[in-house]
């Protein structure tokens, strides 16, 4: 199965998820879009109200704002694949809870083994925490560290900037970091290929990654 096609099998998994209590107050599951070969994936926290009416991430105020940090770095939205950690929006845009980023952890790692971006940029500090689990966001934004031969880079969720615009400008010199990470991270994902080939997976139908390098968590200057 190519990488489009878990993709697609993915969202059809969603569309049918019931595996937390978010799903009995949702209108639409928002799996996430964008191509499925793409180097780079922005992964934000939760679905709020807009993306929960149109099945789409990042459609609000937030979403605008994403729309300029990604201009800022030379991109285009339909080039990245754009997603959250939780694919069903939380009642009145509370956090997600425990078991519920418990219950939709898989989806997430499914699209990540499915699209092997060379670039994960978190959006906020639970898309964070799959990759950090200490360290404050305020500390470490905008420093990329390496998972499995991936280039991860922290950054403030868009939404943030709409409440403390001081970080408005904070996202701006983050983003404008990302092509020369790219280049990097493509670098150093293609060297990680040569050596240990490409992710293996369990089971081609649940889509679950065997391989999983040691992980090197090095902060770079
Ligand atoms: Fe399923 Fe995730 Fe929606 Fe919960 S949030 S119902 S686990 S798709």
């Amino acid at each position: 199965m190519g990488p489009a096609e878990k993709i697609k099998n993915i969202r059809l998994q969603i569309a049918d998820c019931t595996k937390c209590k978010l799903h009995f107050s949702r209108r639409n599951v928002v799996p996430g879009e964008g191509p499925a070969d793409s180097q780079i994936m922005f992964i934000g926290e939760a679905p709020g109200f807009y993306e929960n009416e149109q099945g789409l991430p990042f459609v609000g105020a937030a979403g605008k704002f994403l729309d300029e940090l990604l201009e800022a770095a030379g991109m285009e939205r339909e080039q990245v694949f754009i997603t959250n950690v939780v694919k069903c929006r939380p009642p009145s845009n509370r956090e997600p809870q425990e078991e519920e980023l418990d219950a939709c952890r898989d989806f997430l790692e499914q699209q990540i083994a499915a699209i092997n971006p060379a670039v994960i940029v978190t959006l906020g500090r639970y898309s964070m925490g799959n990759y950090v689990k200490k360290g404050k966001i305020s500390m470490i934004h905008g420093r990329p560290i390496t998972v499995n031969g991936r280039l991860i880079v922290p950054m403030y969720h868009p939404a943030a900037a709409l409440h403390q615009p001081s970080l408005r400008s904070v996202l701006l010199e983050d983003f404008a970091k990302l092509p020369g990470m790219i280049m990097k991270a493509e670098e150093m994902h293609e060297n990680d290929i040569k050596i240990n080939g490409p992710a293996q997976f369990d089971n081609e139908e649940d889509g679950k990654v065997k391989r999983n390098n040691a992980q090197q968590l090095n902060l770079f200057d």
